[in-house]
């Protein structure tokens, strides 16, 4: 877990907050970001397919400024996302997805020109028609299709999309609203089964939702113009292998093997746009041994990163030599880091092995830019809220 393989520009800015008290902070790269993007871009492109962020992942207004140029548009999960993302990113394109949508939510999404809505049930689809009149509002289909998913982390069936019998009602209620002067228009499907899938297993997935897809429309949305299918997000990323990022080159090449170039697809990934831009960087208070098992109490916890705690992973993180480090030193092949809150929940890594690790030391943890500070439970036991600081090109 301890490699030192940590950017030199993330060590010295790390190293610069501890000096200056800062801790415990967000540290986000955004070269970094502009660079992993940017190779997304470019693999998706090259396939001819569209890539959305998913904003939920990281809404930070920094990020969406680097992260927006490079995509076909922003996926957004709520009225809150949905304003956020169009006051940070004026004109951008912006589809809506999630269940529950409220009227108020689909009325914002309509008075903001959203670019694509994802309704996820024929309630909600005929609430659209209601609310948008003869105003255009261009829609996908969001399905839930019977498609096991081996090896993923989170499978996302459950309540998400319709089943194929309301999915051909929906298509019919769509038609004769439009036939009726209605603005609402279908313009395809959305799929999103499951995350943490790596590329082979993304796209045997894809293919299986792609031939549906394809029959599908054809069957029940007959004479539609480029037909789109949006295979949603989920692309693995690896909490105990940093190192290791989904293979977006070959994804890309399966992409453009899988299709006959009849409709127009597009993919809306979060985690792995995002994950490795961004690091938690916290200082050790605290070394303590109690019942035969080695502490390391950290500034801030999983009230600031929860991911870990939610995951049931251990952070990856690299510890430096801190500028006021003190003490004596702790070797120890099984460290359990903690944060400062008052439940043993509160573990950020487990049975780390650490060499000459000092009170005053900076842990900085790594993949911490995605569903970390915006899905945790920031108020809890009331401790300060982290920094945000971030690289840019001069660092
Ligand atoms: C969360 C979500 C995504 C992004 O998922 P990642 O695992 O972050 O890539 C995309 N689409 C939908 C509908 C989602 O709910």
């Amino acid at each position: 877990m301890r490699d030192d393989v940590l950017p030199v520009a993330v060590q010295t800015r790390a190293l610069a907050l501890a000096a200056e008290n800062q801790l415990p902070a967000y540290l986000y790269d955004l070269p970094a970001l502009r660079a992993q993007a940017t190779q997304i871009r470019d693999a998706l492109a090259g396939a001819g397919v569209e890539f959305l962020y998913a904003a939920k992942a990281n809404p930070d207004p920094e990020l969406l400024r680097v992260i927006a140029p490079l995509t076909d548009g922003i996926e957004v999960a709520s009225g809150g996302e949905l304003e956020h993302v169009t006051d940070a990113l004026p004109g951008a394109r912006v589809a809506f997805g999630g269940p529950g949508k409220t009227d108020r939510e689909l009325m914002t999404a309509i008075r903001r020109g959203v670019w694509r809505l994802h309704v996820e049930s024929l309630r909600e689809l005929n609430r659209v028609i209601a609310l948008a009149g003869r105003r255009p509002v261009d829609v996908l289909l969001r399905a839930n299709l019977p498609f096991g998913v081996t090896g993923a982390a989170l499978n996302m069936s459950g309540p998400f999309g319709m089943d194929e019998e309301a999915l051909a009602v929906a298509a019919r209620t769509a038609r004769d609203a439009a036939a009726a002067g209605s603005g609402v228009r279908v313009r395809g499907v959305h799929v999103h089964l499951a995350s943490g899938l790596d590329a082979e297993q993304k796209l045997t997935l894809d293919r299986r939702v792609l031939a549906w897809a394809l029959w599908w429309m054809g069957e029940h949305l007959p004479g539609l113009e480029s037909p789109e299918v949006n295979l949603g997000g989920g692309m693995t990323v690896d909490y105990a292998e940093p190192g290791h990022h989904f293979d977006w080159e070959s994804y890309a090449k399966g992409l453009a093997e899988l299709s006959d170039g009849s409709c127009v697809l597009r993919v809306e990934p979060g985690r792995s746009v995002s994950v490795h831009a961004g690091y938690y960087v916290s200082d050790v208070l605290d070394l303590k041994h109690t019942r035969g098992q080695a502490y390391a109490i950290a500034r801030g916890g999983t009230h600031h990163l929860r991911t870990p705690a939610t995951k049931g992973h251990s952070q990856p993180f690299v510890a430096l030599a801190g500028p006021g480090r003190t003490g004596e030193p702790l070797d120890n092949d099984e460290l359990t880091v903690v944060g400062q809150l008052c439940t043993p929940k509160d573990q950020l890594a487990t049975g780390v092995p650490v060499r000459d690790l000092r009170i005053g030391d900076v842990l900085v943890f790594r993949m911490a830019g995605a569903y970390a500070w915006n899905i945790s439970h920031h108020d809890f036991l009331m401790h300060p809220h982290p920094t945000f600081a971030y690289l840019d090109a001069a660092d």
